[in-house]
């Protein structure tokens, strides 16, 4: 294969490893008829994102979850949805004690209202709800993938420390390393000094064909996880103590609740939306017949999400003539481009 260096980038190896995912997951078995798979990219939470997130649904219940809309629900209208009753009912009765302020409640009410996710009805000065559907258990498992196409002695320190947190904390249920396959007998990545529960997938980016280098190990999202806040740095003369904290399992429910939440909303090929389709230059590529990638007629490959944004020294936008077929109403092919993309993420979402 001739390596150029969009095949380099890490950006376009990780869009190959979503899509690879949203095809083949799980590796080297079959998925079963009534699951389903949703693939995101960069999420987590506020001390650790994911490069690539793997949701196993079940396939009647991810269909059930359309029914909230496309867009996520956040922990106020969870928590509001989660717990409304089936028959009318004054929602302070209605929906346990949130902890936070109930003005918080009923803001989130209002919302779920005008999104016409939950049914309400003003009795004098009450407020009463009624749910319109349960929210359904959706989600089964949460796989983390960190994707490393080339990985040198320092970025697999990096590698390792992140994956040691995950593996801590116990947050997704599976985690993996994604990396090129090299074809060597054993795949480099093995000698690096990697926690053995973290699975490696050796990618072959171009026919995204894999092989499993290393199976990882199930984590225990049910019980309590560690935080690893610090730790010290491993010098001779550091005998200082890492600091964690315990998270309970309900405060872990909870994030991977939002996580797959957030996850639903956005799938993977959200990255048009930090980048800038408007550029003149901008365009997508078919790679497998199927896969578009973003590419970049002025740098004549796959940029990155980072070089692709307003202070590009090549940006240049689409000439409005462009845009006249249809313009305003349809906007230029940026937008065309843009709701390509939409239209494929919600042909991911059943129900929708
Ligand atoms: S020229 Fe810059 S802004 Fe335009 S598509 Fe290429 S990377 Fe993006």
């Amino acid at each position: 294969m001739t390596r150029t260096r969009a095949t380099d980038s890490e950006f376009a190896f990780e869009l190959r490893s979503c899509r690879w995912a949203e095809r083949e997951w799980p590796p080297a078995e079959t998925l079963a008829d009534d699951r389903a798979v949703l693939v995101a990219r960069q999420l987590g939470t506020k001390r650790r994102r994911w490069d690539t997130i793997v949701l196993e649904c079940d396939r009647d219940a991810l269909e059930a979850r359309a029914n909230f809309g496309p867009k996520r629900l956040d922990g106020d209208l969870l928590h509001v949805v989660r717990n409304a009753p089936a028959d009318w009912a004054y929602y302070r009765d209605a929906l346990p004690d949130p902890g936070y302020p109930w003005r918080y409640v009923r803001e989130a009410i209002h919302e779920a209202d005008d999104r016409g996710i939950l049914e309400t009805r003003k009795r004098g000065n009450r407020i009463e709800i009624r749910r319109k559907w349960a929210y359904p258990a959706w989600i089964d498992r949460i796989v983390a993938i960190e994707n490393k196409p080339d990985l040198d002695a320092s970025a697999a320190r990096t590698l390792a420390t992140q994956l040691e947190y995950d593996v801590a904390l116990g947050l997704a249920d599976e985690v993996w390393v994604a990396t090129r396959k090299t074809g060597e007998r054993v795949e480099p990545v093995l000698f690096e000094d990697l926690p053995v529960e973290a699975g490696v997938l050796a990618l072959e980016s171009e026919s995204l064909s894999t092989e499993v280098a290393w199976y990882p190990r199930s984590l225990s999202v049910d019980e309590p996880g560690t935080r690893i806040l610090e730790r010290p740095d491993g010098g001779e003369r550091d005998g200082s103590a890492a600091r964690f904290e315990y998270v309970d399992p309900e405060r872990k429910a909870e994030k991977r609740l939002a996580i797959a939440e957030r996850a639903y909303e956005r799938g993977w090929r959200s990255f048009v939306e930090t980048m800038r389709p408007d550029c003149r230059h901008f365009a997508l590529r078919g790679t497998d017949g199927t896969q578009l990638q973003p590419h970049c007629e002025a740098k004549g490959r796959c940029q990155t999400a980072a070089e692709c944004s307003g202070s590009c020294p090549e940006f240049e936008p689409e000439p409005p003539v462009w845009r006249t077929r249809g313009w305003p109403i349809e906007g230029g092919p940026g937008t065309r481009l843009s709701a390509l993309l939409e239209g494929r993420r919600r042909h991911r979402r059943p129900g929708l």
